[in-house]
């Protein structure tokens, strides 16, 4: 049975707020620095989540609050030492700083990876617990593409994560993670118990879409295990597949009262999972650059959309890298001025200047991209009139179009994801009359899948390169599906986190 909590001797309950939330890519040159973290301190942390933590709201008012420091980044590049120790030195000041609270919300992504930590999250929640206390009860809400080591589920009293990808659920998933804590703490009910199982499979995101089996029925079964008797909260981590930790694979923790029921049920998910794992496939069609463009120039559907998948800056991608662009380039069905090609986007400051420079209608030669990311390809040198110049996007800063032949190049001062239709229409662009649409990105955003003929997917080299068994993995724990085939036994047998803080024995695993 759980360990019986210790009594609230100030009324309401005192519930602290702290977290760092990020994918980093690996397998990317770039680097994020604390600024990309967006920090947000104190009262201001509340108004993030004003659909349960509002003025007035049931919750607001069941606890006492005190937001110490949540940042949240882009995905992007591994974080550098300094940032973490920067950020993470400012949480537990401002924890330090705090009267003894009761509980702490504990809001991260699970996919931080920093240079030379390990296990990100667990370092900096051990720092936490060394400053609130072992007793105080924690409830960390995560990402389903996070990852969660048996030492990072043992340290923190209540764990879950999204069951939705896309994230439709991340708001109510926040809040039921806060409400179970403060439930808990209102009931004096301490610590409950988990069950912990890692499953032996890493996917790509665009592998799991919980629209389509097979995640949609493994997810059904986490509500359905979430709903049994003696079950307080169950979850089930895809985990990140673009970075390169022993801790980078599938988990399921299930957390509730009932011993019995918290092992069923995590031992029925992670079964679940395991028998799906050669049943993830890529949701739409697949192909090399090369396939996908001959597909495209070849089709009557207009306009064909590409994904430069590899690169993808909203999955951990630098945005920079120049592979795709470079063979368009070189292709001339691809730049014939009899058709309309748009590629979106690549980083080139320089270029935009030199557009900037020269105005609309000129003809320039510009290089731009690999600033950051030249593993697979240097900048690219080319020359062609400019089509459109943009000032003042916020994340672009100044956008310019390059026309060579008929291919239309977005070239920006700083990366940008492309996801609606009007990131073109502002470029004097159409992607609905264009022939053909190369776009950054996995799958399409709803605007981009809307006006799509047709679409494929293509398996481009970058940061977060979807064919992930080239990328080269080294520290992940082998055998992993599907880097090994299916064809061995794992132990999906749950393993009991005990409810205290005391250190754990024996391997992670
Ligand atoms: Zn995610």
């Amino acid at each position: 049975m759980a360990a019986t909590g210790r009594v609230i001797p100030h009324g309401r309950p005192r519930v602290a707020i702290a977290g760092l939330g990020i994918e980093s890519s690996t397998f990317s040159p770039a680097r994020t620095e604390a600024a990309a973290f967006h920090p947000v301190r104190g009262e201001e942390i509340l108004h993030r989540y004003d659909t349960f933590l509002g003025p007035g709201s049931h919750l607001r008012e069941a606890a006492e609050w005190h937001p110490a420091l949540v940042g949240k980044a882009l995905p992007g590049g591994i974080v550098t030492a300094e940032a973490f120790a920067a950020l993470t030195d400012e949480i537990i000041d401002r924890l330090a700083a705090m009267p003894p609270v009761d509980g702490l919300w504990y809001d991260i992504h699970g996919a931080m990876t920093v240079e030379g930590v390990e296990d990100a999250e667990l370092v900096l929640l051990r720092r936490i617990r060394a400053v609130v206390g072992p007793e105080v009860l924690i409830s960390t809400t995560m990402d389903l593409h996070g990852n969660v080591s048996r030492e990072l589920a043992h340290l923190t009293d209540l764990i879950t994560c999204f069951r939705m990808a896309p994230h439709e659920d991340e708001l109510e998933t926040k809040e039921r993670g806060v409400r179970n804590l403060v439930d808990r703490l209102h009931s004096g009910a301490g610590r409950p118990l988990k069950a912990w199982i890692p499953v032996p499979v890493l996917l790509p995101g665009e592998k799991t879409s919980t629209r389509i089996d097979p995640a949609k029925r493994v997810y059904a079964e986490v509500y359905d295990a979430a709903a049994q008797p003696g079950v307080l909260d169950a979850a089930l981590w895809v985990g990140y597949p673009w970075a390169d930790e022993a801790r980078n694979r599938a988990v399921t923790v299930v957390t509730g009262d009932d011993e019995h029921a918290v092992v069923a049920q995590a031992e029925r998910i992670a079964r679940s999972f395991w028998e799906a794992a050669p049943d993830f496939a890529f949701v739409g069609p697949t192909a090399t650059l090369a396939e996908a463009v001959e597909a495209a120039l070849g089709s009557a559907r207009r306009p064909f959309f590409i994904s430069d998948s590899g690169d993808n800056p909203t999955a951990g991608g630098s945005g920079d890298v120049t592979w795709t662009l470079a063979r368009l380039l070189a292709d001339p069905e691809v730049t014939d001025p009899a058709r309309t090609v748009i590629y979106a986007s690549i980083p080139g400051p320089a270029a935009v200047d030199a557009a900037v420079a020269a105005g609309v209608g000129s003809t320039v030669t510009v290089t731009a991209g690999a600033a950051v990311d030249a593993v697979h390809e240097g900048p690219v040198t080319f020359t062609g009139v400019v089509h459109a110049i943009r000032h003042g996007d916020r994340d672009a800063e100044t956008e310019v179009v390059i026309r060579v032949g008929g291919l239309h190049v977005i070239v920006t001062g700083l990366r940008k994801p492309y996801h609606l239709e009007r990131d073109f229409t502002e470029l004097d662009l159409r992607p609905r009359a264009a022939d053909i649409v190369i776009v950054k990105i996995g799958y399409l955003e709803p605007e981009l899948h809307d006006m799509a003929a047709d679409w494929i997917l293509a398996l481009t080299p970058g940061g977060v390169d979807q064919d992930i068994l080239r990328l080269g993995h080294r520290r992940i724990r082998r055998p992993m599906v599907p880097f090994d085939p299916p064809t061995f036994d794992p132990d999906l047998s749950a393993r009991l986190i005990p409810a205290s803080t005391d250190a754990l024995e024996g391997p992670d695993e």
